[in-house]
């Protein structure tokens, strides 16, 4: 399609989005009166309307039952993160017994360690990518120094090549041959929170599976962004925060992906608790661990309702409209902000910004991080006293995310005009 940087075009694109109602379902904050033009869905997304009735509902049932609501409250809370099995295992391309919801991501892969990294005296190395989301970093070298190895040996970062800005597929594949034998485990982001580049999750579980290593996913950019096979793709495991773009809330809870290759292997190491335990037998406070058959065996305590009802809002929208239409929208609204991102750079004398996700659609979902030579900082400033709700990373990037449930293309116009002033003025 060839797009046009005018109003008119922008309003004939929102007339003709499927979605275009959906923007209704959520709450924008205010600037001078109108919705803010909001790009930081991949950080916290937006409150939907309709999850304030799903809290309500446990308020209600904790104020009129009590104790009770376990088991007699509208959503019984004793197996309430059961609701979430078919739906998000839809999302994320898992079958119900593979998906769990528990805790928090960080909490979860270092869970998720205990059982897939189980290194031996020769094979014991673990690939991740580099300048991996902090978080991560620090579960790496904490996990790595709690089990007695060095970082500086242990740990393998695949690296980008001199100048470029994304990590090539060929060249994780080559790093993952290369520390071959050594390799227990390959764990990266499917979705770089940095750049926005999208990995090929499949091809680098058969790499690391076929040099003998266990292959595990943090996603917490891919949830709800990007068409997930978790299961077809053999991925080992995976986890992933609700409150990106999954718009679940402040710090909400987090899902799991556990191949069903490994429910039945009982030997598998993993830190238990009465959750995880046998359904028939959790209440006979039996002191024998026989965990559940599924991802719900690795749950550990009673789960937090108040945080999962926001999260089941979430799942069962998502499940509502299907990542099909999204990923449609996804990609056509990112290309009109690339496309407005372009004009803009065109119209000004020198390179005032460059954008560091790739191009090519296949490697990208909803997110165009744009680097800023210069006075990137006094650039994102003027941004957010406009309305233009983004986030700044170190050193010099802007992250733009046109969540398609909520973005419009009027906003991506409206961006651009707001964006070509305040360089124009610098
Ligand atoms: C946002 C994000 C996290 C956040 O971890 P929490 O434990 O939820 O605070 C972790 N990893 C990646 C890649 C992220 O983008």
């Amino acid at each position: 399609m060839t797009f046009q940087n005018t109003l008119q075009f922008a309003q004939q694109l929102d007339a003709k989005d499927e979605l275009k109602n959906y923007r209704d379902e959520f709450i924008f904050p205010q600037h001078n009166g109108k919705d803010v033009i909001y790009f930081t869905g991949n950080s916290l997304g937006l409150q939907p309307k309709r999850t304030k009735h799903y809290v309500d509902e446990v308020m209600n049932d904790w104020a009129n039952m009590a104790v009770e609501g376990h088991f007699y409250a509208e959503k019984p809370w004793w197996d309430y993160h059961e609701r979430f099995a078919y739906p998000l295992g839809k999302l994320m391309g898992a079958k119900p017994s593979e998906i769990t919801v528990m805790n928090t991501l960080t909490v979860n892969l270092h869970l998720l360690m205990v059982s897939f990294y189980r290194p031996t005296k020769t094979r014991y190395k673990i690939i991740c990518e580099e300048k991996a989301f902090p978080s991560d970093q620090y579960m790496f070298q904490t996990q790595l120094n709690f089990r007695g190895y060095k970082i500086e040996d242990a740990l393998v970062e695949i690296k980008r090549r001199e100048g470029e800005h994304n990590i090539r597929l060929e060249d994780i594949v080559a790093k993952i041959n290369e520390v071959g034998d050594e390799l227990a485990l390959v764990l990266i982001g499917g979705v770089n929170y940095y750049t926005g580049q999208v990995f090929d999750m499949k091809a680098i579980t058969d790499a690391g599976h076929k040099v003998g290593a266990i292959v595990g996913f943090d996603l917490a950019h891919a949830a709800g962004n990007i068409k997930l096979e978790l299961h077809d793709w053999n991925v080992d495991f995976a986890s992933w925060c609700s409150y990106k773009y999954m718009n679940s809330g402040p710090g909400n809870a987090s899902g799991c992906f556990i191949h069903e290759r490994h429910h039945t292997n009982k030997d598998l190491a993993r830190f238990g608790g009465w959750w995880a335990q046998n359904k028939e037998r959790r209440f006979k406070m039996d002191p024998q661990f026989d965990p559940i058959i599924g991802a719900d065996g690795w749950q550990v305590s009673n789960l937090p309702i108040l945080s999962l009802a926001p999260y089941l809002a979430s799942v069962e929208m998502f499940a509502e409209v299907g990542m099909d239409k999204l990923i449609k929208k996804r990609d056509q609204i990112t290309a009109y902000l690339e496309f407005i991102l372009h004009e803009i750079d065109a119209a000004i004398d020198g390179t005032e910004f460059e954008i560091i996700t790739p191009s090519n659609q296949e490697e990208r979902a909803c997110q165009l991080s744009v680097f800023l030579h210069g006075q990137g900082r006094s650039l994102f400033e003027y941004l957010m006293k406009n309305g233009v709700i983004t986030d700044w990373r170190e050193p010099n990037v802007i992250r733009f995310a046109p969540v398609p449930f909520y973005c419009s293309y009027e906003d991506m116009y409206e961006f651009g005009q707001i964006l070509k002033k305040g360089i124009s003025n610098r």
